[in-house]
């Protein structure tokens, strides 16, 4: 079996059922998502706009694409025509910003609000405090376009088990903290990267995002 089957199925397997496995194919060429294409995953996730709507066009139009890195508002309207789930939104302005894309488009864009926990400041995210204020606004009800799914985090960076486990436990708590606000299709725990998926998996996560234990490390000293 080719390298990208045999760690997709390795960690398949290694997942609870119910689980979704985002690959994570930022900076690998499209031929190794072709690969793991081919040995039928069909969800991946990317960290550019521009890489994302360059691989949108050359790959197959199945492919289920995620945004899951930062989103400058202005780039919104290249990934809105096609992409499926946007799991970094971190602002009022990106999430009304995707709205007025979508609209545009005639599509509903799924979205994960992205909620900061980590120790490290430079990581992204709604401070829980402010992003609940926000949604008790009912903000979200005047945006038809924008259907909120969930939850996404990055632990903090660490090889410390209790942190990591201490960040997910934080963000399955908002998870359960904003789920009222948004009923039944409010179903998704983003969370978990190669080195701490399983410990995100036992801290409730339905959603992991894998990316080097998938394709390799990635080499962000070489273009393309
Ligand atoms: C890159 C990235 C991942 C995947 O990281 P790996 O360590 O390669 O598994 C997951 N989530 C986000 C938000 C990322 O930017």
């Amino acid at each position: 079996m080719l390298e990208i089957a045999c760690n997709l199925s390795r960690i398949r397997a290694s997942l609870p059922e119910g689980a979704t496995l985002v690959a994570v194919s930022k900076t690998h060429p499209a031929e190794a998502i072709r690969e793991a294409f081919d040995a039928g995953h069909r969800i991946f996730g990317e960290s550019r706009p521009q890489e994302l709507c360059a691989k949108y066009e050359v790959l197959p139009k199945e492919i289920e694409w995620h945004m899951i890195g930062h989103l400058q508002t202005n780039k919104v309207k290249y990934i809105a025509p096609f992409v499926r789930m946007i799991q970094s939104v971190d602002s009022a302005r990106l999430a009304e910003t995707i709205q007025r894309e979508a609209a545009k488009c005639g599509r509903t864009i799924d979205i994960l609000l992205e909620i900061h926990v980590a120790q490290e400041e430079t990581k992204s995210g709604w401070n829980v405090g402010e992003l609940k204020r926000y949604v008790e606004t009912a903000a979200f009800s005047s945006m038809p376009n924008v259907r909120v799914r969930g939850v996404m985090g990055i632990a903090t960076n660490t090889d410390d088990e209790r942190v990591i486990r201490r960040d997910f436990g934080e963000l399955k708590r908002c998870f359960e903290l904003l789920r009222p606000y948004f009923g039944g299709r409010f179903d998704t725990l983003s969370m978990g990267m190669s080195h701490d998926y399983p410990i995100a998996v036992e801290c409730g996560a339905n959603m992991v995002r894998v990316g080097s234990s998938i394709f390799g490390e990635r080499d962000y000293t070489s273009k393309g």
